[in-house]
């Protein structure tokens, strides 16, 4: 198999064969010319079924994946939707993490529940509740790792043998890491969701989501399920991905690079009480980490000494950091996942410490970013 960089700007890709324009067209239109009724040309009749600009982008992001099929959809939640949709009926029950996204804590709590659809949130980590929340109702395990925002780890190889013992299948939303530091298909997981709109696009300009899986009869499912609930991204989304996902793995070297200097000067800050990232070797997820990714990723999370008011401040004293929802942008990004992205899960299992912050490390200097949050944290000593 080729290397990464090399699938990610040749996969799919091909010079245009009238013009020879090197890069992918956008193509805008919403219906193609038949040669005849019923003799399309490439199988595209209608943009919503398919468009070619959303074929290449689906070429390129299974090569990344190493898997066979990859559909691109309109956001994240547009993908997770159809997926769900399509392994769930009512009566059914699936796992899902206890610090999951938010999200999709929300889809399943607050939208699937009305559909008769049962879930129970579970630590991942630890397989013995994970056997004891199965049910014979149980058609999916839903699993992130690294989870957002308490940088938890879960052994995806393990984790599809639980799975698959029982009968349910492994779900990987692979947000977090993207495909560059870790390809859950190759661990035993029978479907890859993404967020594309975060590292996979990583210039935080357009919002998308995927899905993955080198199941033939899924894959066929999730095209149709798709093309019947509508939720497709535009031509100019799916190239505006497409070339963010170009540069997946030079911006991922970077981000951890920063994210690795950044989580060590915060370990050693008296503001910090402690620091949730899988590369440090305290981290209970760091051995399993080790085992499945290639480095850590850009996100790093911490708990101000201080509590609540003094993550909050923190939110607010950096300049380099922007205050924002969303994450694995070129730019950093500085939240307070108690009140901003994980505000829907207050009062429930899924409820995170107030005194959290998360970090997504961006590309920019390391020897800036450090000055920038070093000054935010010592202004709350
Ligand atoms: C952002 C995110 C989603 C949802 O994706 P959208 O593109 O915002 O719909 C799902 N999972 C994770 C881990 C995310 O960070």
């Amino acid at each position: 198999m080729q290397g990464f960089s090399t699938r990610a700007i040749h996969a799919g890709q091909v010079p245009d064969p009238t013009t020879g324009a090197v890069t992918t067209s956008i193509h805008t239109s919403s219906t193609y010319a038949q040669d005849g009724v019923g003799g399309t040309r490439g199988g595209y009749e209608y943009s919503r079924s398919a468009n070619p600009t959303r074929t290449v982008l689906q070429d390129q992001l299974a090569a990344l994946e190493g898997g066979r099929h990859a559909h691109a959809f309109g956001s994240g939640m547009g993908a997770t939707d159809t997926l769900l949709r399509i392994l769930l009926g009512p009566g059914d029950h699936l796992v899902i993490p206890h610090d999951a996204y938010g999200g999709t804590f929300r889809l399943v709590d607050k939208v699937l529940s009305g559909f008769g659809v049962e879930h129970t949130p579970v630590d991942l980590a630890d397989h013995d509740a994970l056997r004891a929340a199965l049910r014979p109702t149980t058609k999916v395990v839903w699993c992130e790792t690294p989870t957002n925002p308490l940088l938890g780890i879960a052994d995806i190889a393990a984790l599809a043998g639980v799975a698959h013992s029982a009968g349910a299948l492994l779900v990987v939303d692979n947000t977090f890491a993207s495909p560059y530091l870790q390809t859950p298909l190759a661990l035993g997981a029978d479907v890859v969701v993404h967020s594309t709109t975060k590292y996979v696009g990583g210039h935080s300009d357009v919002v998308g989501g995927a899905l993955v899986t080198d199941d033939d009869a899924l894959s066929e499912q999730i095209a149709f399920v798709q093309n019947s609930t509508g939720s497709v991204p535009g031509p100019f989304d799916a190239w505006l991905t497409l070339r963010g996902a170009k540069t997946l793995a030079v911006r991922m070297e970077r981000h951890c690079d920063n994210a690795e200097r950044v989580a060590e000067m915060l370990s050693a800050h008296p503001a910090v009480a402690s620091v949730l990232y899988p590369g440090l070797p305290g981290h209970p997820g760091h051995e399993v980490a080790v085992k499945q990714m290639r480095r850590f990723g850009g996100m790093v999370s911490f708990l101000a000494a201080g509590g609540r008011d003094a993550a909050l401040r923190i939110c607010a004293g950096t300049r380099l950091f922007t205050l924002a929802e969303s994450l694995g942008g070129v730019e950093s990004l500085i939240e307070h996942p108690g009140e901003m992205t994980h505000a829907s899960t207050a009062g429930s299992m899924l409820e995170v410490p107030d005194s959290l912050v998360r970090l997504s490390v961006g590309i920019e200097d390391g020897d800036d970013l450090l000055d920038d949050l070093r000054a935010a944290l010592d202004a709350v000593r």
